[in-house]
């Protein structure tokens, strides 16, 4: 029996494991693919006080590693149901906890053309520093409007000949500071008002179609990095908690679920704000609660 049972090891999720392990807590870290959650892509944090720079990736690891050094278990094992009591069911084993923190993030968002899970890793890519190697040299595409995208345009014109930013509209919702450095590299070409309308390749992606201006043209490319946006993915909770329209889980007072003793964190609840700060700033609160509330 662990006293918290963690859903999800990015920024959320670890600094909840690191409170709890703090505190003396058994605590059990449930992730499914990696640490780090989507931080571990960033290149480059510059937003976080009292870090003027830091990697995503030495930054996440930097959490994992204080929170083995505590003893927390952390296991690579995707959660598939809870049940109460409360009894986590992974792909691989069964776990009971007295209390429950879901901090599982949100999933990329797709673009929903045909063929965009075909192409998946032959020319499509939702991650610019985890693939942007493969294309030294070559001509790729961003498609989004937001600081993500911006940020991966600006990581791969440093790789690639050319990249073409493409985005739905004639500005940009990312920050100026960004947009600024791109119009200074003269390899990052954008594309405004333009949606992508099909994905043209056998095997691998060799082409997209976009329509700018109710006109169609057909660019050639060797990769495609999609940014527009993440979305939560909380159907296998929604026995257990509340969910709102849009598939977020729904948090009361901050951290507090509609299941006293289930908490969540991160960018998976309703909130305002979804930003590193904002995420650690849950775990703690999470943690902190998960703990008082089992002792009272
Ligand atoms: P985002 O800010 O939600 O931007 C998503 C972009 O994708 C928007 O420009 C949107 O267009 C476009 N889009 C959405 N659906 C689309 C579709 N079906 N087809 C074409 N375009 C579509 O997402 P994000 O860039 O991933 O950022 C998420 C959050 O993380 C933001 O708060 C962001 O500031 C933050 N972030 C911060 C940093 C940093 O500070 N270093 C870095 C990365 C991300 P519209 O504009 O027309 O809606």
């Amino acid at each position: 029996m662990y006293d918290i049972i963690i859903v999800g090891a990015g920024p959320a999720g670890l600094t909840a494991a690191l409170y709890a392990g703090r505190a003396n807590k058994k605590v059990l870290v449930l992730e499914k693919k990696v640490y780090g959650g989507q931080i571990i892509n960033s290149s480059l944090i510059e937003n976080y006080p009292g870090i003027t720079q830091i990697s995503g990736f030495d930054f996440a690891t930097t959490i994992y590693k204080q929170v083995l050094e505590l003893g927390v278990e952390v296991k690579l094992e995707s959660v598939l149901k809870i049940e109460e009591g409360f009894k986590v069911v992974t792909s691989k084993n069964e776990y009971l906890g007295k209390a429950i923190i879901l901090a599982t993030g949100v999933s990329n968002k797709k673009l929903g053309l045909e063929d965009e899970d075909k192409f998946l890793g032959k020319g499509i890519s939702y991650c610019a520093t985890c693939d942007g190697a493969f294309f030294k040299n070559k001509t790729v595409a961003v498609v989004g409007g937001g600081n993500t995208s911006l940020e991966e345009a600006l990581y791969l014109s440093n790789l690639a000949e050319k990249v073409y930013l493409i985005h739905r509209r004639d500005s940009f919702r990312g920050d100026s500071k960004y947009l600024d450095e791109i119009r200074e590299k003269n390899n990052i070409e954008i594309l405004y008002n333009s949606i992508i309308t099909k994905l043209i390749g056998n095997d691998i992606l060799e082409s997209i179609e976009i329509e700018t201006n109710k006109q169609k043209k057909i660019l050639s490319l060797n990769g495609l990095f999609i940014a527009i946006g993440k979305v939560p993915d909380n159907q296998i909770f929604a026995n257990i908690v509340s969910l709102t329209e849009d598939g977020y889980i729904e948090s009361f007072d901050g951290v507090h679920t509609n299941h006293s003793k289930i908490y969540v964190a991160g960018d998976t609840r309703n909130k305002e704000l979804r930003q590193l700060t904002t995420a650690v700033g849950d775990g703690a609160l999470a943690a902190t609660y998960a703990i008082k509330e089992m002792e009272d």
